[in-house]
C-alpha cells in the first residue's frame, strides 16, 4: 500500500527518479540526494509503514536482509572503513519523511561527516532507578 503524499511510495512507484543500488521483492535502496557522506543510501520497505513502531514484524526478516546486503555491498564496493546504520523514529528523533527507512553511511578514518562519539549523561543510581520503573511498570 503506498501513500499518495510520501515520497519514498514515488520512488517506488518511479514516480520520481532515484539513484537505485540495491532492489528485492519487497525493499529498494537508493543514495540519498542530501548525503552525510559519499554512498549514503536510503533503505526502506516498498510498502509504506510510518516507522518501527508499525512496522509489522512477517516484514523484518525481509527487509532487514536487505539493509544487511545494502551495507555489504557498500563496505565492500567503496572500500568503507566502517558503516554507521541509523534509523529515526518521530520528529524528535530526526525523522522527515514518514516512510519507514534505515540509513546506511559509509565511514572512512577520519571523514569527520558528524561525530562517533556523542555527549553522555552522567546519570545518578536514582535516576537510574527512576528509568527503570517507569519503563518496566505494568
Ligand atoms: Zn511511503
Amino acid at each position: 500500500m503506498h501513500d499518495e503524499n510520501c515520497i519514498f511510495c514515488k520512488i517506488v512507484q518511479g514516480l520520481i527518479p532515484s539513484s537505485k543500488i540495491y532492489e528485492d521483492g519487497s525493499s529498494l535502496a537508493f543514495l540519498d540526494i542530501a548525503p552525510f557522506t559519499k554512498g549514503h543510501t536510503i533503505v526502506i520497505p516498498k510498502e509504506h509503514y510510518m516507522n518501527m513502531l508499525d512496522f509489522p514484524e512477517k516484514e523484518m526478516t525481509a527487509y532487514f536482509s536487505a539493509v544487511k546486503n545494502v551495507t555489504i555491498k557498500i563496505k565492500e564496493k567503496l572500500g568503507a572503513d566502517g558503516i554507521n546504520i541509523m534509523q529515526n523514529n518521530f520528529k524528535a528523533a530526526g525523522q522527515v519523511v514518514n516512510h519507514l527507512h534505515f540509513h546506511v553511511i559509509p565511514r572512512w578514518e577520519n571523514d569527520r561527516a558528524f561525530p562517533i562519539r556523542v555527549k553522555k549523561l552522567n546519570l545518578t543510581k536514582e535516576e537510574l532507578s527512576e528509568i527503570l520503573l517507569k519503563i518496566n511498570a505494568p
